[in-house]
């Protein structure tokens, strides 16, 4: 199982799918993504093999610490992502693994910034604002 970019040059593979889905409606994750709302999968950076050269951005967290997100020079797509205060897990975009089987999210984050019309499935988790 990959994630990929759009152009196929950054790409990194999965042990398979994973139960630590979650969406986020926070400004920041709808202008990286350029979606309504963000959906990563979390993985132990050791489990991944990542293929390809990426860029990164660095952005401040509201907590003080650093979102990273690491993206393909040529097509701009984001294939992987850390934060901080989790520095051994990465974060994959659900949206580059495209496979609608790919398990829901059990946890809705920023709830407060979120699309009315966007409804997270039940029986995920929801917060108001960020959660660590
Ligand atoms: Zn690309
Ligand atoms: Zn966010």
């Amino acid at each position: 199982m990959d994630a990929t970019c759009q152009c196929g040059r950054l790409s990194v593979t999965l042990p398979g799918p994973t139960s630590a889905v979650v969406a986020c409606h926070c400004s920041f994750c709808q202008r990286r993504s350029g979606s309504p709302f963000g959906v990563m999968a979390y993985y132990p950076r050791e489990s991944l093999k990542i293929t390809g050269k990426a860029a990164r951005y660095e952005r401040p967290t509201d907590s003080g610490g650093i979102f990273e997100t690491f993206f393909c020079p040529t097509c701009g797509a984001t294939v992987y992502a850390r934060a901080g205060k989790h520095p051994t897990m990465l974060g994959v975009p659900v949206g580059a693994i495209a496979d609608v089987a790919f398990p829901p999210p059990v946890r809705s984050v920023w709830e407060t910034r979120k699309h009315p019309w966007v409804t997270i499935p039940e029986p995920a988790e929801h917060f108001p604002e960020g959660r660590s």
